[in-house]
């Protein structure tokens, strides 16, 4: 349907795919077991490894993210093992779900949504039980905009026999991830978010001892073989067919972030997030996540006033001016609006963002939020 507008996706997931992007992807498929897709596949790699700050092997694999958070709780544990999952959220409540269909026995540390953990907590309650064997935490809580401290949890991890794996889906290539120098033993993501790409691809990256544990576990899950994969990884291959197109696409995506610099891309979700903030503010909105250093740099949530709800304020947003923004998820449906910022998304597109939101409320927000917004977007670019 043509229209006089553009649509705009300021969602965490899927994200806006930039044209060379897209075009890459259009080329003729190469055939993914010849010498010209093995040196898309090892040039892939080592973008990879300087995008997850890792010198282990990532992973990729065809699957959305849930595919790899599934990989990972059933290669790293044994069933019956006990292991420590700290949620605050929806996506919190998917590793709940995951380790417990694997077999696992989760000792569960529940914050409300909206909320982020303290680390000693966490340190109190490893010390409190010694047989438990892993950690599994998200970096960014998508469904209410909660960065939470894994840097933290990681230097507690890192000194005792526990594996911690972060959820860094709505994290990597959006807010500074350093998987090895901070010590996370599995870090996973996926493609629709930070990485500028159609949904279907997710990645995975072990440490030294975290591939020590795979090798020690019986694998039980077909598709997901780790050790398979990474023997083909190895050879500049993927184990079953490759996801030939999106692999083409990631070369490219990759090629991007790295001609930018991931410093630049850093900065500039710290600069949209900033301009998402404040221009929300100068609204007269209220913002979900108020705590300075644990708000996610990609997305912004906003708590709704009681009497407006989120699903009237998102459509109207879409049908008026083309912003495809996002209501909340489970029990925060109607109180969240997310507007997120992630990826091939700039400050125009936010400008956009904002004024479609500002638009579709009940009552016109008086003052010059706009201008407000922009300002701060400068502001934080020069910092
Ligand atoms: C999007 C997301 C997922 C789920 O990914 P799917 O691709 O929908 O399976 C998991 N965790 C986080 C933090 C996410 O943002």
């Amino acid at each position: 349907m043509s229209s006089i507008q553009a649509t705009r996706m300021l969602t965490p997931g899927p994200t806006p795919i930039p044209d060379r992007v897209r075009l890459a992807m259009a080329a003729p498929l190469p055939h993914h077991r010849k010498d010209a897709f093995k040196q898309i596949l090892a040039e892939n790699q080592t973008m990879l490894k300087s995008l997850f700050c890792t010198e282990s092997p990532v992973l990729p694999l065809a699957c959305s993210g849930t595919g790899v958070m599934t990989a990972a709780a059933f290669n790293l544990f044994h069933p019956g093992e006990k292991v420590l999952v700290a949620t605050a959220g929806h996506f919190g409540n998917r590793w709940v779900d995951i380790v417990t269909m694997r077999g696992l026995e989760p000792v569960v540390l529940r914050k409300n949504a909206g909320e982020s953990f303290d680390p000693e907590e966490i340190r109190a309650m490893l010390d409190a039980d010694a047989s438990i064997r892993g950690v599994f935490m998200q970096i960014s809580e998508t469904s209410t905009g909660v960065l939470h401290p894994v840097r933290e949890v990681a230097a507690i991890t890192r000194e005792r026999d526990v594996i911690l794996v972060a959820d860094g889906i709505s994290a990597v290539s959006i807010s500074p991830v350093l998987m090895d120098e901070w010590g996370i033993d599995c870090l996973i993501t996926g493609s629709q978010k930070g990485l500028m790409l159609p949904p279907g691809l997710g990645f995975i990256a072990l440490s030294p001892r975290a591939w020590q544990r795979v090798e020690s576990v019986a694998p039980q899950c077909y598709y997901f073989d780790l050790r398979a994969e990474r023997t083909s990884c190895e050879k500049n291959q993927t184990h079953y067919t490759s996801p030939i197109s999106l692999l083409v696409g990631l070369h490219e995506a990759l090629t991007m972030l790295l001609e930018t610099g991931m410093d630049n891309i850093f900065k500039k979700q710290w600069a949209l997030t900033q301009m998402a903030r404040t221009g929300l503010a100068a609204m007269g909105m209220d913002l979900f996540v108020k705590e300075e250093g644990r708000y996610t740099w990609g997305l912004t949530s906003i708590l709704m006033p009681e009497n407006m709800p989120a699903s009237p304020i998102v459509a109207k947003a879409y049908k008026e001016c083309g912003v495809i923004l996002t209501a909340g998820q489970g029990e925060l449906k109607e109180k969240v609006i997310r507007l997120a910022h992630m990826g091939w998304v700039d400050w125009a597109d936010l400008a956009a963002g904002l004024h479609a939101l500002a638009w579709s409320l009940p009552e016109k927000p008086q003052g010059a939020y706009l201008e407000a917004a922009l300002e701060a977007y400068h502001k934080a670019l020069e910092a």
